[in-house]
């Protein structure tokens, strides 16, 4: 019998499983944008840049980090991205 349902391998790596989510309808999912960037930190783990934003390249706060650890900006560029991304919403529609 045919397997219907999204069968995730066990041993899957983390860009593995966001590349099968992208291909269903979790795609739009809060849950999938958190995997991204849990994905995103953990490259940065490996390469040691783990806590500088993507920005600037400054360390991001400690209490950011504390509150979201996967943060990938500082304060001042985090507002700026959070901007820049309503701005692209409202163009877009
Ligand atoms: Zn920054």
């Amino acid at each position: 019998m045919a397997e219907q349902r999204l069968s995730v391998n066990e041993q899957a790596t983390l860009p593995e499983l966001i590349e099968q989510i992208s291909h269903t309808h979790l795609l739009d999912d809060e849950l999938f944008h958190k995997l991204v960037q849990l994905d995103a930190a953990y490259c940065q783990l490996e390469l040691g840049l783990y806590g500088l934003c993507a920005d600037c390249e400054m360390e991001i706060e400690p209490e950011r980090l504390a509150a979201d650890p996967t943060e990938q900006r500082c304060a001042v560029c985090g507002e700026k991205h959070l901007r820049e991304h309503r701005q692209e919403l409202r163009l877009n529609h």
